[in-house]
């Protein structure tokens, strides 16, 4: 299959847009939703109830597969699509994110971070030229240059420096596929690093809260080329106005015909505001985390199932829902299983969840694809109750 990205479609009251992502294991309509698969896994969901869902991709983190189970045994595997039995397409992160959000005694240089991993307390050295090494034997069809995420707050002469570090390792990263993509192509068809002459590799924006910073990476990364552009450092405990101003300050750099991805993002309405913005491509971990303390997401916002009112409701989460969980339980005995801590519990409003934030994309897509979308956007976020804080792991 040749890698491209189609645009299919633009919206004409917004920047939203329809297109066609086409990598080694398959297409990806945009704007898409992408599940979490954290360690190998989607929490609680098999890869073929994720199919049932119509989950066109997933995302693996590097960082934690990487400290666990460790690359020789998934390499031993033939890669993260075999070991996990996943075929569709997988985007993997650099690891960067969980090096500054988990890992202990962090020393970043211009080399690289060291640091010691959560787990076992290992010390371990991730470099630009390491994490796409890393990306390629997981046999990732979207990699990730390696960047420095900074925390929210941050000073603006770190955030400065920190940008452009971030520039010159998405440099190294693009340098280093260029330099083994050829090789890659001239490879056998089992090579370890067959994988990279099929794969993309997206840049990251950086330049936390500040409007110059963020335009001048925008340019910066996208002056490099890649295949796509990801707006990183975002949802980091800002407040979303804070959120939607990065995206906004760095759509206008991103070239019409590649794909964006808005990092680690968001509640419903968030992902309706962000393709309205020009984003095609997003990653959460809330319907899955929400789901494990009996949050169910709906139209009409957040529900949790561990309330009282829900004992003898014969409903299911919510009506015409067309997921397993809606189409066969109701909310007083799901509600029963998550109070009893019985794992179906959460299986079942993780699925309906998953759900949720497929259809909504789905919906998205039509929605542009028949001019509609605005309507759409401005009614669901009107009907939608709570704003949950985002939190990402
Ligand atoms: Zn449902």
């Amino acid at each position: 299959m040749q890698k491209n990205f189609e645009l299919l479609a633009t919206d004409r009251h917004s920047k939203a847009r329809r297109g066609r992502l086409t990598s080694a294991h398959g297409v990806i309509n945009t704007p898409a939703f992408m599940p979490v698969g954290t360690q190998g896994s989607v929490k609680g969901v098999s890869p073929r109830e994720l199919r049932e869902l119509n989950a066109q991709i997933i995302l693996g983190n590097t960082y934690h597969l990487f400290v666990r189970p460790g690359l020789d045994v998934i390499k031993r595997f033939g890669g993260l699509h075999d070991f996990m039995n996943w075929s569709g397409p997988i985007l993997t992160d650099s690891g960067g994110y969980q090096i500054f959000s988990l890992a202990k005694l962090r020393k970043i240089t211009e080399d690289g971070v060291e640091f010691q991993n959560h787990i076992d307390g290992a010390r371990a050295f991730i470099s630009p030229e390491i994490a796409m090494e890393i990306q390629v034997l997981l046999g990732s069809d979207i990699a990730m240059a390696l960047d420095e995420c900074v925390p929210y707050p941050c000073e603006y002469d770190y955030a400065a420096q920190s940008t452009e570090m971030t520039t010159r390792w998405a440099k190294r990263c693009k340098e280093w596929k260029r330099r083994n993509g050829e090789t890659a192509k001239r490879g056998l068809a089992d090579s370890p690093i067959r994988p990279l002459a099929d794969s993309f590799l997206f840049g990251i924006i950086q330049g936390a809260t500040f409007e110059g910073l963020r335009k001048e990476n925008a340019q910066a990364i996208v002056d490099l080329d890649f295949d796509g552009y990801a707006i990183g450092g975002v949802s980091v405990g800002e407040p979303e106005e804070e959120m939607m101003r990065a995206v906004e300050w760095a759509e206008p750099f991103l070239p019409e015909n590649k794909p964006r991805y808005a990092m680690g993002l968001g509640t419903p309405p968030q992902l309706l505001e962000l393709i309205a913005r020009g984003m095609d491509m997003f990653d959460c971990v809330l319907p899955t985390r929400l789901a494990r303390n009996g949050t169910a997401f709906t139209a009409a916002g957040t529900v949790n199932l561990k309330n009282a009112e829900f004992i003898l409701d014969k409903n299911p989460i919510e009506e015409n829902c067309t997921c397993e969980a809606c189409r066969e339980f109701s909310r007083g005995y799901i509600r029963h299983l998550i109070k009893a801590e019985e794992i179906l519990g959460l299986r079942l409003i993780t699925l309906h969840n998953l759900h949720f934030y497929l259809n909504l994309m789905n919906q998205a897509r039509a929605e542009i694809g028949n001019g509609t979308f605005e309507q759409f956007r401005k009614a669901f976020v009107a009907g939608y109750k709570t704003r949950d804080a985002v939190t990402v792991e």
